[in-house]
This record gives structure tokens, C-alpha cells and sequence, in this order.
């Protein structure tokens, strides 16, 4: 018998022993640099003709580690593998296919302080975002195991007279997983343990930010015991590679998640019927967002600051689930806005390998540009309040900016920038505010700061997102607890860490036999 879900806990780094694991875990991936990695195809290493090159945003000059790289060639030889394996992947029981992802959370717990590095190194992320990151990855794979077992439980129909009725859920086929660089453990995970413990083959094309990463995680799985052809890696640039993958008549499904402008093009291609193709794609497409935060006059102000700065700042404001609005109450603007200034001034900024930097740098150079750019934009729109420059040292690194007096359909109130900069905008009533928060395109997650019972409700009611939040921060979504998924131009709404999650990867067969 199982033990119930639990969230992985966090390694405690104020703890000598744990600091020092984590250090000889930077060590220990700083000497892998050299390293150059083959695509896995069936079960095979396999080398290209050509090579992408994984930098350090920290130290933009440093190489993380080489990857062969898919061309359409590549894709055809992981298609065949991938369809090939399928045949026998979905005959495997769901609860072997359960039992290697719960092999995979160990083996993860075991080699942590490493993916975290890797995390820390390829991506810039601070400590305790690269340990949240492999703890969410661990409890997608906890999570995702037990939620097969009870999806195969389920019997889905009534009884009917002199009949026994049965609904089984079946695997799609072979899916595309194509995820972003910026949860790099965590949503690569989810998105390819959910595909594979249904029964479905992957041809996994990693992000190009983050292609080693996507290399330790087959790594785990083919330790767990994922067999050669069920789980495909394909590293290439998504420009050159990605409209083959998505338009291949055999893939089945494709799991998208990343930039709109990307989201809408795979929806848009995978619509369209290639000749040879039976079935039509499904696509599951989580996007960006325009996260916002509302900060009533009745709120606990020190409270919605400290929150504001996490969800603003964390991870440099690169989650699609960060908050780059925050809408404050006009009779607090200035007071509160006086404490979100105190606070993001005292964050610290640096290479993330020391642990005592909680900023570190934007991914690459041209999401480096794209944020400078906005910031140009902010000071026309509004008025800077701090950061607003690119900071010294040899990585992409930005202030933690922020900006206020932004008014409503300015393109900062609207367009997501993906870098650490902050809107502030000012309401004059809580209906306005709200009002405000749900003026973009997108519907991901947002929050709400306020003491009032009937403001809480109101939010609850008319606060159109995918992930509302109420007195907390709006990042930082937990496995189990907080299903998730945005509404309008944030996606597809598949409530990643869900209960309903694993049954977007199947089809359901209705059988019914007649007795007597
Ligand atoms: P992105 O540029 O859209 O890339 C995402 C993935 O798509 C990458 O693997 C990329 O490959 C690939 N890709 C690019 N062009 C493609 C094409 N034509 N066909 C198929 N695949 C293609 O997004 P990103 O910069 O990695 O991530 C940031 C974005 O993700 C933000 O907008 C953020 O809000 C969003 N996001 C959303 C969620 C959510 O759950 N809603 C979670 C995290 C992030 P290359 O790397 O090779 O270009
Ligand atoms: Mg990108």
C-alpha cells in the first residue's frame, strides 16, 4: 500500500552540512563543462552533424556543455523509435508504468544537490528556487505514479441491465513534449512523466536554454527503467525543428508549454491535417501570463510587500506566473508603495553559485535586450522608482525594477516582459481593481491582499484566472494542492498537478458486453 501524497520538503541550506553539499554539487557540474552529449534515440546514443552549445547566463562566456542536434533526420529516426515502442509501452500495466516514475523521485532525491547545480549553473536559478524546482519535480512524479493507479481504477459508467458495461482509458499515441527553459526540472518532468505513465511514447525536444537538464532527466528515467524508444531526446531549435515535429502525421499529441506567440503556432499547425495523418492532434498549451496582485487598503501592507517581492522577483521574474502588476488602492499607494521600494532595495544580486545572491541573471542575451527594451518603455509610461539599469558583472543581469504611476492599456499594464520589472498601478475603489486585473489578453494566476470577507468573495466571483490566490504570493504553486493552468491567452487551462491532468494524455474506449 502506497503512502499518501506528500510535497517533497525543502533541504534546509542554513544547515553547514547541506551548504556544503550544494557547493561540491557546483563543483562537481562545473567539471562536466567539457562534456558533449549525444541525442537519445531508442535507447541509443546518437550523434548529428551538428552542435548547440548550453551557455552560463551568469558568465555568458562559460560553457556549460555541448548537444548534437536534432536536424528532420533525427526526428524520423526518433518517430520510428517512438512508434515502435509503443506497441508494447501501452501494454504495460499501469502500475509497473507507475512504479518507474516512483523509482524516478528517488533516484532524484538522491542525486538533488545535483540538479539543483545544474539548475543554478544552466539557468541562474538562486538555491531555493533550484530546490523547489527538483522538489516540484519530485512530487510530480510521487503524484502523477499514484494518479495512474487510480485513473486505472475508476469505472467511469453505470450498471446496465444484462450488460457489464466498462470505460478504459487508453494511451493517444506518440506525443511531442516541448518544454520552456524556465522551470527547467519541474515542468520538463511533469510534462514527460504525465505522457509516458499514461502509456504514450515522447519525442522530447528540450528548450535550447536548457538542454543539460533535459539530458539528466532521461538520464533518471532510463535509470527507473524506461525502455529504449518510450522516451526520445531530441535537443534542436525549436525555429528549425519544431513546425516538422508538431506537422509529423504520427505524432498523436503534442505538450506545449512556453511563449503564446510559440502556443499559437503549434495550435495553428497541429489544426491543420497532414496528408497520411487519421486522427486529429491534440494539443495541450500552456502560455505566458500578466500576473497581477491586488493590494486593498484593508490588506496587512507588510504582508502584501514582502509577497509582491517574492512573486515580482523570485527567479528574476522570469515564471509565467510572476507578478509583473500590482494594483494597490489608492488610500495606501503611496505608504505601500514606500515598503515594496525598502524591500526590493535590499535584495541581493549576483552569480547564484554563491548563495547569497537571491537575484541572478535573465537567461539570455536576447531576453536581456527584450527587458532593457521595456524598461525604455516604463520610463515613458511611468515614473522609475528603483533598478532600471543593467547590472555590473560578466552575466545578463538586471536591477530588480520597478515602475509607477503605469496606467491602465499601457503596454506595461498589458504585454508580458518575462525580467525583473514591476507596474504599479494605483485604483480608486476594489471593483476598478479588479476591473484593471482582468483588462489583458491572459488569465494565469493572480492574487489578492485584503482583510474583507466580501472582498475576498468578490475576488473569488469575478477575479478571472487560472490560479487565484488570496493572502499569499501568486507564484509558487504546489503539486496536489494547486492544479495548474491559466484561462484566455495563458493556455489551455490543463491544470498541470491535477487530478484531471492525466486523463488529457488518454482516450477513453467504451465497452459494454451483453450476458445471457
Ligand atoms: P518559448 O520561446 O515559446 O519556447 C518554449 C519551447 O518551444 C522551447 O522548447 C522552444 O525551443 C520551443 N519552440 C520554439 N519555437 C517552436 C516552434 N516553432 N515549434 C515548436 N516548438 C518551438 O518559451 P520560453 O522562452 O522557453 O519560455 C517562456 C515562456 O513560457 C513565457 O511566455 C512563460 O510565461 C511561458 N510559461 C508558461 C507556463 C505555464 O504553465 N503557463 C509555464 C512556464 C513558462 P527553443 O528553446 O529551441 O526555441
Ligand atoms: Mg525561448
Amino acid at each position: 500500500m502506497l503512502a499518501e501524497f506528500r510535497n517533497e520538503s525543502y533541504v534546509d541550506f542554513s544547515r553547514a552540512e547541506n551548504k556544503a553539499a550544494q557547493e561540491e554539487a557546483i563543483k562537481y557540474v562545473e567539471n562536466q563543462f567539457g562534456r558533449k552529449y549525444a541525442l537519445f534515440i531508442d535507447g541509443q546514443d546518437v550523434k548529428s552533424d551538428r552542435l548547440l552549445k548550453s551557455y552560463n547566463p551568469s558568465d555568458k562566456e562559460q560553457i556549460v556543455g555541448t548537444f548534437y542536434k536534432a536536424s528532420k533526420h533525427e526526428v524520423d529516426l526518433a518517430m520510428d523509435a517512438a512508434l515502435r515502442a509503443w506497441e508494447k509501452w501501452r501494454c504495460v500495466t499501469p502500475r509497473e508504468r507507475a512504479i518507474v516514475l516512483l523509482r524516478a523521485a528517488q533516484i532524484m532525491r538522491r542525486r538533488k544537490f545535483e540538479i539543483n547545480a545544474w539548475m543554478i549553473i544552466e539557468t541562474g536559478k538562486s538555491w531555493i528556487e533550484a530546490e523547489a524546482d527538483t522538489s516540484e519535480a519530485i512530487d510530480f512524479c510521487e503524484f502523477y505514479g499514484r494518479e495512474m493507479m487510480r485513473w486505472s481504477e475508476i469505472k467511469g459508467v453505470l450498471p446496465f441491465p444484462d450488460e457489464v458495461p466498462e470505460l478504459r482509458y487508453l494511451p493517444l499515441g506518440v506525443g511531442a513534449v516541448i518544454p520552456p527553459w524556465n522551470f527547467p526540472m519541474a515542468i520538463l518532468t511533469g510534462m514527460t512523466v504525465a505522457a509516458i505513465v499514461t502509456g504514450n511514447t515522447v519525442l522530447l525536444k528540450p528548450a535550447s536554454d536548457s538542454p543539460a537538464i533535459g539530458y539528466l532527466l532521461v538520464e533518471i528515467l532510463t535509470e527507473a527503467g524506461v525502455p529504449p524508444g518510450v522516451l526520445n531526446y531530441i535537443p534542436g531549435s525549436g525555429s528549425e525543428i519544431g513546425d516538422y515535429i508538431v506537422q509529423h502525421p504520427k505524432i498523436r499529441f503534442i505538450s506545449f508549454t512556453g511563449s503564446k506567440e510559440v502556443g499559437l503556432r503549434i495550435t495553428e499547425l497541429a489544426a491543420k491535417r497532414s496528408p497520411g495523418q487519421i486522427w486529429i492532434k491534440r494539443v495541450l498549451a500552456e502560455m505566458g501570463g500578466k500576473d497581477t496582485i491586488i493590494v486593498d487598503s484593508e490588506a496587512n501592507l507588510n504582508d502584501a510587500a514582502v509577497n509582491v517581492v517574492a512573486s515580482a522577483f523570485g527567479f528574476q521574474g522570469q515564471k509565467c506566473s510572476a507578478c509583473s502588476r500590482v494594483i494597490v488602492l489608492d488610500k495606501i499607494y503611496t505608504k505601500f508603495l514606500k515598503m515594496l521600494t525598502e524591500k526590493t532595495k535590499k535584495l541581493t544580486l549576483g552569480d547564484p553559485r554563491d548563495s547569497r545572491y537571491y537575484v541572478g541573471p535573465v537567461i539570455n542575451q536576447a531576453s536581456e535586450e527584450k527587458i532593457l527594451e521595456y524598461i525604455k518603455i516604463g520610463r515613458t509610461e511611468g515614473d522609475l522608482v528603483t533598478g532600471g539599469e543593467k547590472a555590473p558583472g560578466p552575466g545578463y543581469f538586471i536591477q530588480p525594477t520597478i515602475f509607477k504611476n503605469i496606467q491602465p492599456g499601457a503596454r506595461l499594464d498589458q504585454e508580458e516582459i518575462f525580467g525583473p520589472v514591476l507596474a504599479v498601478l494605483k485604483a480608486s475603489s476594489f471593483d476598478e481593481a479588479i476591473e484593471i486585473a482582468n483588462s489583458t489578453e491572459y488569465g494565469l494566476t493572480g492574487s489578492v491582499f485584503t482583510r474583507n470577507r466580501c472582498k475576498i468573495e468578490q475576488a473569488k466571483r469575478e477575479f478571472f484566472v487560472g490560479n487565484l490566490y488570496i493572502n499569499r504570493k501568486c507564484t509558487g504553486a504546489m503539486v496536489g494542492a494547486h492544479p495548474f493552468g491559466g484561462f484566455n491567452m495563458s493556455g489551455t487551462d490543463s491544470k498541470a498537478g491535477g487530478q484531471d491532468y492525466l486523463g488529457l494524455f488518454m482516450q477513453a474506449k467504451s465497452i459494454s458486453e451483453k450476458i445471457g
